[in-house]
């Protein structure tokens, strides 16, 4: 085949031929003159170090040296049609192509065409090495869909993969299912143990749940501690259960963290397409309702979704709500219980507790709105008003003669706030507060969520002239052990032992015993929901030192303690 190729020569070479080679020797790209058989008339330096072939070896071959054997043909025609209609091609308009190396190395490449009349037409082909771009841009994409810690992917790809999932799964009629894992208690490690550790809990997590899905199964990192499996290849719907309780099993086995054993556990909620939810956002929504129901129901464990369980989360939300609106409108108030001392049979103190009427849902009781505090963190601001409040009519009693130590209640989310020392120190100093006339009641399974932490605390507060009490003592997992180890004053018999102590001879041995250890340890014993009379008396016999209950009184409103104070007395004297 003849070839109007012109030869390179110094003899021959005219000014403008020297300008075109030195142009085309410099060009970044590599540039490829073709004919219309497809045959290679000229190829610039960088288009044979891109294509692995030498520049002499390029002129006179076929452009489809560049593609491997089996897309030759399809090339050719491609060829073909070009030179039909010949025309100008921009780069960054092809799909993605590459060209094949005769190491059998392939190079990503951009391509842009033209076209002159030359010879009977001529096509020009500018090929870009793109390896470097398209490293970036996946790269890229990676980090965009996944999660940097753990390699997971990362809730925007998990949503777009449910979304086609869910799409998928209505067009073949194909049941899937939705688990969403919260680890409990994550908060723990995080605070406890430090952030590092944390981030390796995490990894842990990420590689456990992992050993136990199948490829076709998607599992996420949503944040935080929160992970999500999508269940798409279920032989039957009740195979979903099976892989929560696999992953609980796993989740909840203890982990090495910077060198400590932590129990890490998770709550699973479940939501199933077609037969909860039709669409992704709402399976997603329901999932999440089953795994606060989980939460709730003691953690630790896989819930499905029930219709149910929206009307609860719906009452907890108008809660949450009113609550809110309940705190900045200060439609809360405080109340006041008595506490009288055994031995001088008067009142020496009060419970502050919270009272809370409002205008849609009337009484609230704390049992059901504290809960709800909480767990949205409204218990924060709430409990910075109870301590400023008790500060302040504690400074005020005092003023009109009626020195009474106040208890103020400290939720778990209070304990952890850093600050919250300084924070008791502050209202102390704001109010004047007297020496020794404001007392924190805190729940022993609080303290022992992080006992160092706790310790510091507490010991700071005893500097501070402020008493603790450990509320609810014997209710939970107690710990004799750690009584030894804190630095509080009094503990707080649960109403439950004082409720039963007429009754039960096993529970009367028990309180028995805890008021006589407690005195061992230099403690003093507060019985509360004293109703009783008779229950008076077996507590006085074991010389336990404070009664609280309705027997004496109910929490009343502050203006109503003067009168108390001045004739409330113990049933009989006392010695
Ligand atoms: P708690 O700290 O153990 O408070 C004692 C509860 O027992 C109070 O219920 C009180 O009214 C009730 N009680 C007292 N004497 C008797 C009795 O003789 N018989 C019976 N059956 N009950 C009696 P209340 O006021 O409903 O508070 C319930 C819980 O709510 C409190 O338990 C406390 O954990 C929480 N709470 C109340 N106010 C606050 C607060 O200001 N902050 C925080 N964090 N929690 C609070
Ligand atoms: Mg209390
Ligand atoms: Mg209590």
């Amino acid at each position: 085949m003849q070839h109007n190729t012109p030869t390179p020569g110094p003899e021959r070479d005219t000014p403008d031929d020297l300008l075109v080679r030195a142009a085309m020797g410099a060009a970044p790209d590599g540039i490829v003159l073709v004919d219309r058989e497809g045959i290679i008339l000229v190829a610039n330096e960088t288009m044979g170090t891109l294509s692995g072939y030498s520049v002499e070896q390029l002129r006179g071959q076929s452009v489809s040296v560049f593609l491997p054997p089996q897309l030759r043909e399809k090339h050719a025609e491609h060829m073909r049609n070009y030179f039909l209609q010949p025309s100008k091609r921009p780069m960054g308009t092809g799909r993605h192509l590459w060209i094949a190396r005769p190491d059998g190395t392939t190079v990503p490449v951009d391509i842009a065409l033209g076209h002159c009349a030359t010879n009977d037409g001529t096509a020009v082909a500018f090929v870009r090495d793109v390896s470097e771009m398209r490293r970036l841009q996946s790269h890229m994409h990676y980090q965009a869909t996944h999660d940097t810690l753990t390699g997971l992917l990362n809730r925007w790809q998990f949503n777009q993969r449910l979304e086609q999932r869910t799409a998928e799964s209505a067009r073949h009629g194909r049941p899937m299912t939705l688990l969403l894992i919260d680890l409990d208690d994550f908060k723990t490690i995080n605070d406890s143990y430090g952030h590092a550790a944390g981030d390796q809990a995490l990894q842990e997590v990420a590689r456990r749940l992992k050993g136990c899905l199948r490829a076709s199964d998607t599992l996420a990192r949503l944040g935080g501690d929160e992970f999500t499996v999508l269940l798409t290849h279920l032989a039957q719907p009740c195979d979903a259960r099976q892989v929560a309780d696999k992953l609980l099993e796993v989740l909840g086995q203890p982990c090495q963290v910077n060198g400590f054993n932590v129990s890490l556990g998770a709550s699973i909620g479940m939501a199933s397409l077609p037969d909860d939810a039709a669409d992704a956002a709402t399976l997603l929504r329901y999932a999440d309702i089953a795994m606060y129901h989980a939460k709730e129901s003691g953690r630790g464990q896989a819930a499905a979704y029930e219709a149910s369980m929206g009307e609860k989360i719906a009452e907890k939300n108008l809660l949450h709500d009113r609550l809110k609106q309940a705190i900045e409108t200060h439609a809360l108030t405080l109340h006041y219980q008595p506490q009288i001392d055994r031995v001088s049979g008067r009142m020496v103190s009060v419970e502050a507790l919270l009272r809370w009427n409002d205008a849609e849902l009337g009484c609230v009781a704390p049992h059901r709105f504290i809960p709800v505090a909480e767990a949205s963190g409204l218990i924060l601001p709430l409990g910075a008003w109870v301590l400023e409040t008790a500060c302040s009519q504690a400074a005020a009693w005092a003023q009109q003669g009626m020195p009474l130590r106040i208890a103020v209640n400290l939720s778990a989310q209070q304990l952890r706030q850093p600050h919250l020392a300084d924070m008791v120190q502050e209202q102390l100093q704001r109010h004047a507060v007297p020496n020794g006339l404001i007392e924190l009641e805190i729940i022993e399974s609080d303290v022992m969520l992080d006992p160092v932490q706790a310790q510091l605390f507490l010991a700071r507060l005893k500097t501070l002239g402020v008493g603790v009490t450990l509320d609810d003592f014997g209710a939970g997992h107690s710990s004799l052990t750690y009584l030894k180890q804190l630095p509080i004053s009094r503990i707080k018999l649960d109403r439950s032992f004082i409720c039963t102590v007429l009754h039960s001879q096993q529970d009367a041995a028990l309180v028995c015993a805890v008021i006589a250890l407690a005195h061992t340890l230099g403690l003093e014993v507060v019985a509360e929901g004293v109703e009783e009379e008779a229950q008076v008396r077996f507590l006085e016999a074991q010389n336990c030192d404070v009664f609280q209950g309705w027997f004496f009184a109910r929490a009343v409103p502050a203006p109503d303690i003067a009168a108390l104070f001045r004739t409330l007395q113990a049933p009989v004297a006392l010695p």
